[in-house]
């Protein structure tokens, strides 16, 4: 259902923040289809439109006249609108990559790093961004978002261990970030950012409610629900990958035994030494039994799958879901996969990275996109929490 519009006088922005909205989930449209679906005037909607399109947010197509009358002019977003910038910092790397308005990424660059020191990440980040404006250098630049494996600001697991960024604690990302590129910065743990990119430019579209499994050096997951990234009381409900399923199992740095993301990330496939197949066939029963997990808790849609991962690991992923547990999630109605792959593929946090940028301008739900995550402030930057 389309969010609607106000005709009280303060609620001008919010309007213009549901036209875009409107337009980026439905094009191509018309203004009067955007004025019934909002709840606006065709005449309030026109103006908002004329607006837009004189900033370059908008832009309008005209089909071929076929036979009589001139068809209506259809509105889309404005690929060349905008751009953001999307940094993912990871356990073995930095990458960034320039993002249109579409979320289509227009360059990207990548540097294999282990472990880098805030030092190093952004003064990698400090060269990479200038070369990446250089793609656009008349384009408007929206802001750089960072993605950074999480939790933030749990003492005993933030900054721990292999799959996090060990030595980042202390730090003023978000400050360092924006002085780094003098860009407006933004923060969000890598996995919310898959999410909400995929709320904003994949599957997001045709789904209310569903599960973002992120597979990535760890493994993390958030349900996105109405557009909302549901984060809990204090931001970080998606570590399902210390969710512990083997009693008295491995060791994992968080100080408990058992883990999930000991058996099933890309950290546990480098550890265990395997080739793809081999590691696919071992850790099976224990993926297979998330997925039921996570369906029993949350009952989404469905579950996106995204990540790091290539794409050819998480098609061979999918297919291990032809055969899964029992669970809530097993209706005969089903309309769709109890398991898919997310549309934004290996750019997935780079897209949404940038999204946090982007949304600032983009979304009618920016201030709250993130549900929950007292601590942290995401609609002012998203600043981790001492
Ligand atoms: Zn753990």
């Amino acid at each position: 259902m389309a969010l609607r519009g106000t005709n009280q006088e303060f609620g001008r922005p919010y309007n213009r923040r549901i036209v875009l909205e409107f337009v980026r989930l439905h094009s191509l449209t018309t203004r009067s289809e955007i004025a019934a679906r909002v709840g606006l005037t065709v005449q309030t909607v026109s103006t908002i439109v004329r607006e837009l399109e004189e900033q370059n947010y908008l832009v309008s197509v005209r089909e071929e006249p076929k036979g009589r009358g001139l068809p209506p002019s259809m509105l889309k977003i404005n690929p060349e609108g905008g751009f953001a910038i999307g940094v993912n910092v990871t356990p073995i790397s930095v990458e960034a990559g320039l993002v249109d308005l579409s979320g289509e990424v227009i360059g990207s660059l990548s540097r294999d790093i282990a472990g880098a020191s805030p030092e190093d990440a952004f003064e990698i980040i400090g060269a990479m961004a200038p070369e990446l404006i250089a793609q656009r250098p008349k384009g408007r630049m929206l802001g750089i978002g960072l993605a950074l494996p999480g939790p933030f600001g749990v003492e005993s697991m933030s900054f721990v261990g292999p799959t996090t960024m060990a030595g980042w604690e202390n730090t003023a990302i978000r400050e360092r970030l924006a002085e780094a590129t003098g860009l407006p910065a933004f923060l969000e743990t890598d996995m919310a950012a898959a999410a909400l990119g995929e709320h904003l430019y994949g599957l997001g579209k045709r789904f209310s409610e569903y599960y973002f499994l992120y597979l990535g050096v760890g493994l993390g997951g958030a349900l996105v629900r109405e557009g909302q990234v549901q984060r809990g009381a204090s931001g970080n409900a998606g570590e399902i990958g210390h969710i512990p399923v083997v009693p008295d199992g491995e060791a994992c740095p968080c100080g408990n035994r058992g883990c999930l993301e000991r058996y099933f990330s890309l950290d546990a496939l480098r550890r265990s030494g395997l080739g793809d197949a081999d590691w696919l066939e071992a850790v099976a029963p224990t993926f297979r039994n998330a997925i039921a997990t996570i369906e029993n808790l949350f009952d989404p849609e469905t579950i996106v799958l995204g990540g790091l991962a290539p794409a050819n690991l998480l098609e061979r992923i999918v297919e291990l879901t032809a055969v899964l547990p029992n669970s809530v999630a097993a209706r005969r109605d089903r309309k769709t996969p109890r398991v898919r792959i997310a549309e934004g593929g290996e750019h997935s946090v780079l897209r949404g990275a940038a999204a946090l940028a982007v949304s600032s301008v983009l979304s009618p739900r920016f201030g709250q996109m993130f549900t929950g995550g007292r601590e942290r402030d995401v609609l002012s930057g998203g600043e981790v929490a001492a």
